[in-house]
C-alpha cells in the first residue's frame, strides 16, 4: 500500500477496502481467541515445524493485533512493525532484543519518567548498563559508546523541556560506530515525523497516548525499518545460536526475505513468545480506531497548542514557554514542518505555589488534573510535585523540572474554550 499517502494508510493498511478474509466484515473484527484449530495432527505438526505458516496460540499472534502491526509498519516506513502491551514494555523487549547481560546502551537523559527508571534501575538488574548523555551532545554521547554498547536511544522530543533531538546526528554517530538508533516517537507519531526517514533503525511508540488519541487504552509497538545488518558478531544474539529458539543464528539462518526483519521475528519468537508482553485484541481494537483519525487529530493538537504558547508568552503572569517550533526553530524547521505537537510547557510566575493553585484551578471542566498525555481532552500537570515528586530539589533543578513548571497537553476542543480556561485560572493566582 506504500504508493497512498499518510491519510489514507491511517485508515486502510493491514485491512484492505475487501473487508476482514474470512467473514467479509468491513470493520477490523475482534479475534477473541486463545488458541486455533488445527485441521488434523500432520497440520499441527506443519504449523509448530514452520513448514505451513499459520495461527496457533493467541500469545504470539492475533488477526486483529495482525492489522495493527501492519497499518504501524506503513505509516512508519518501515519493514515490519509488532505491538506489545505497553510503551513500556515496547522499550524493555526493545533494548533486551539487541542488549544481554554484560552489554550496555547509551541513551539522551532527557527521558519520558518510566523509562528513565527502567533505563537507571532496571535494566542494571538484568546486567546492561545504561550510559547517560544530554540530549542532542553528540560529543558526550560519543564519548560514551564503547566495545560493550549495543545501540543509541533517543526520544524525538523529551521530557519535560520538550527538546526536539537531532535525529540524523544521531543516526550519523550511532552507523558510525555499527550500532542500531532506537527512537520513541511517541511525542511526534508518523503523522508529524518518521524517524526511519531520517536514518532511525527501530521506532517505538506508546500506543496509549495520540495513536490512541482518546485515553481509553495501555500499549506499545516497535516499528523495524528492516535496515540494520545484524551480521556483526558483538550482536550475540543474532550470530550465536540462539537457545530461546531451536539454535536458530538470526542474522544468518533465515530465509532471505525475511533476513531484514531479523530483529522483529526474534522478538516475536523469543520476546513475545516466551516473555509474554502480548496486546490484548480488544485493545488493539482500541487503537484500530484511534489512528484512522491520527492525521486529523495531530494537526488540531499542534494548532491548539501552538496557539496556546503563543498566547502564554504574552501573559503577564506567565514567566517562560516551552514549545517546540518556538523554542527550537531550525530543529522544528527539520523535523516537524507539519506541526510541533499536543505539548506545551511553562512557567508559573510565582514558583510551586502558584503553579499547583493555577493547576487546581484549570482542574474541572476542560482540563483534567492527572499523569497522561497524547488525549483529545485537555490535560494539565505540575511535575515537580508528582511525576518527578521523588527527586531532589537539586536533580529538579538539573533535570530541567523546575518547581514553577506546568505541563499542558492540549486537546481537540475549541481553542477559544481551551485558551478561556487558561486565562481564568492564571486570574485565580
Ligand atoms: C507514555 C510513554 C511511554 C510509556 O508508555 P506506556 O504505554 O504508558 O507504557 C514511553 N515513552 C513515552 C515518550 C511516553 O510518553
Amino acid at each position: 500500500m506504500s504508493k497512498f499517502h499518510l491519510e489514507t494508510l491511517a485508515v486502510h493498511a493491514g485491512q484492505p477496502a475487501k473487508g476482514d478474509p474470512t467473514t467479509n466484515a468491513r470493520a477490523v473484527p475482534v479475534y477473541r481467541t486463545t488458541a486455533y484449530n488445527f485441521r488434523d495432527s500432520k497440520h499441527g505438526a506443519d504449523l509448530f515445524g514452520l513448514r505451513e505458516l499459520g495461527n496457533i496460540y493467541a500469545r504470539l499472534m492475533n488477526p486483529t493485533n495482525d492489522v495493527l502491526n501492519a497499518r504501524l509498519a506503513a505509516l512508519e516506513g518501515g519493514a515490519a512493525a509488532l505491538t506489545l502491551s505497553s510503551g513500556t514494555a515496547a522499550i524493555f523487549f526493545t533494548v533486551t532484543n539487541i542488549a544481554r547481560a554484560g552489554d550496555e546502551i547509551v541513551a539522551a537523559s532527557n527521558l519520558y519518567g518510566g523509562t528513565f527508571s527502567q533505563f537507571d534501575a532496571i535494566l542494571p538488574n538484568v546486567g546492561i548498563k545504561v550510559r547517560f548523555a544530554p540530549v542532542n551532545d553528540i560529543a558526550a554521547t560519543e564519548a560514551l559508546i564503547n566495545e560493550k554498547t549495543r545501540l543509541v536511544f533517543v526520544e524525538t522530543i523529551g521530557n519535560p523541556a520538550l527538546d526536539v533531538a537531532d535525529i540524523e546526528a544521531y543516526a550519523a554517530l550511532a552507523h558510525r560506530h555499527g550500532l542500531p538508533l532506537v527512537v520513541d516517537s511517541t511525542f511526534t507519531t508518523p503523522a508529524l515525523l518518521r524517524p526511519i526517514e531520517h536514518g532511525a533503525d527501530i521506532v517505538i511508540h506508546s500506543l496509549s497516548k495520540w495513536i490512541g488519541g482518546h485515553g481509553a487504552g495501555i500499549g506499545g509497538a516497535v516499528v523495524d525499518s528492516g535496515k540494520f545488518d545484524w551480521k556483526d558478531p558483538k550482536f550475540a544474539l543474532y550470530n550465536e545460536p540462539d537457545a530461546g529458539y531451536h539454535g536458530l543464528r538470526f542474522a544468518h539462518d533465515l530465509p532471505e526475505p525475511l533476513r531484514p526483519v531479523a530483529f522483529t521475528l526474534r522478538l516475536l519468537t523469543v520476546g513475545i513468545r516466551n516473555q509474554g508482553p502480548t496486546l490484548a485484541p480488544d485493545a488493539a481494537w482500541i487503537f484500530l480506531q484511534g489512528v484512522e483519525s491520527l492525521p486529523l487529530r495531530i494537526a488540531k493538537h499542534s494548532a491548539n497548542a501552538l496557539a496556546v504558547a503563543k498566547h502564554l508568552q504574552s501573559h503577564p503572569k506567565v514567566a517562560w514557554v516551552k514549545y517546540p517550533s518556538l523554542t527550537q526553530p531550525e530543529l522544528a524547521a527539520k523535523y516537524l514542518p507539519d506541526g510541533a505537537g499536543g505539548m506545551v510547557v511553562f512557567g508559573v510566575k510565582g514558583g510551586s505555589d502558584e503553579a499547583r493553585k493555577f493547576a487546581d484551578s484549570l482542574n474541572g471542566e476542560i482540563f483534567s488534573l492527572l499523569a497522561n498525555v497524547g488525549d483529545a481532552k485537555s490535560l494539565v500537570i505540575h511535575p515537580a510535585s508528582t511525576t518527578h515528586s521523588q527527586l531532589s530539589d537539586e536533580d529538579l533543578r538539573k533535570g530541567g523540572v523546575l518547581p514553577e513548571l506546568v505541563r499542558l497537553s492540549i486537546g481537540i476542543e475549541h481553542v477559544d474554550d481551551i485558551v478561556a480556561e487558561l486565562d481564568r485560572a492564571l486570574d485565580a493566582i
